[in-house]
């Protein structure tokens, strides 16, 4: 049963009308701290965001918007067209490999209301982004992962293609060179991509699709694919998508946690600043070594973006422009 008629049905029936009550009335729902979660109608006017320097992903996504689509088509489609791309070797077709030599994918995505769907481990499907809306909208599941993932995928008409590029397989032999174990997360340039967005009705809804930590372990999966980690969108608050080293991510549930804070009535910018703070002030963090960067969006549309190091950005469309911003970021030195 969804939330809202949850909400709805306990308060006919008697159970829960407390709950229901304070949900809903919001006055009584600490103004101060709740600005976020006011309940008064916002105008927000569309907005997608997305990670790393990707203005032909938010371009396809604000397009979808423009026609009247939702913010779910927005974030899938603008996700695809990151990973079509062969160039771009960490997202999707020519991603690189893990240090067998296989392409594997990690993607999900979630709608306004609260619906998710996820793949991880998946092989040989470029869109993984798609496979997961498959998974939320036709299946009672939330996640697959691997062969049963792609099973799942050419049943529902996907086609197996061979995901490793000339590029990606010369790198991944360079790298094997050197044979000690270092999987390699990248500082400087795209890695996944995350995506949000508010459609003109309002609503938001975020995708995040990767091929992960290149040459990791055979098996290993990241925050990418984990709704919470790489991933959160709550309609009545707003959504956050990570990036960088998803094991940090996954180890303070980031993008829930920036959600969370939104809710408790922090702007975008100060829960993306405070999730990173978590990140490097836990005891012997290694954080000099990595790269972690958030964005979010606000039921408002306001947005913030934070991370580890420099060199992490966002790109925005809104109100008609597509750019490419630089985060702030905590290490200076
Ligand atoms: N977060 C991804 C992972 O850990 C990698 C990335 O963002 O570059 O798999």
């Amino acid at each position: 049963m969804k939330r809202r008629n949850f909400i709805k049905n306990a308060s006919i029936t008697g159970i829960g009308l407390t709950i229901s009550t304070s949900v809903l009335n919001c006055k009584d729902h600490n103004p101060e701290k709740n600005h976020n979660t006011a309940m008064a109608p916002i105008n927000t006017t569309p907005i997608v965001v997305a990670t790393w320097d990707v203005k032909e992903s938010t371009q396809k996504a604000w397009e979808v918007i423009q026609n009247g689509g939702t913010a779910l088509d927005a974030v899938e489609q603008g996700c695809m067209v990151e990973e079509a791309n062969e160039k771009g070797q960490t997202v999707g077709k020519g991603g690189l490999p893990d240090r067998d030599g296989n392409v594997t994918l990690d993607a999900c995505i979630m709608d306004k209301d609260g619906n998710c769907g996820s793949v991880v481990y998946l092989q040989n499907i470029t869109h993984a982004v798609s496979v997961a809306r498959k998974v939320m909208e036709e299946t009672p599941h939330v996640m697959l992962a691997g062969e049963g993932a792609q099973q799942f995928a050419i049943s529902q008409g996907f086609e197996r293609e061979n995901l490793l590029t000339d590029a990606s397989k010369k790198a991944w032999e360079n790298w094997k060179i050197n044979s000690e174990y270092k999987p390699i997360i990248n500082i400087e340039n795209h890695d996944t991509i995350g995506m949000l967005a508010i459609d003109k009705n309002g609503d938001i809804s975020g995708a995040c699709t990767t091929s992960g930590l290149a040459y990791k372990m055979a098996g290993r999966v990241g925050d990418s694919p984990i709704i919470g980690s790489g991933l959160f969108v709550d309609n009545e608050i707003g959504g956050c998508v990570a990036t960088g080293l998803g094991e940090e991510v996954m180890k303070t549930v980031g993008s829930f946690l920036v959600v969370e804070l939104m809710r408790q009535g922090k702007t975008p910018q100060q829960a993306c600043e405070e999730a990173i703070s978590r990140i490097v002030t836990k005891p012997n963090s290694d954080y000099k070594n990595f790269q972690v960067g958030y964005i979010a969006v606000n039921k408002k549309g306001e947005t913030g973006s934070y991370a580890i190091h420099q060199h992490f950005s966002m790109t925005k469309y809104q109100d008609g422009v597509n750019e490419t911003i630089q985060s702030d970021y905590i290490i200076k030195t």
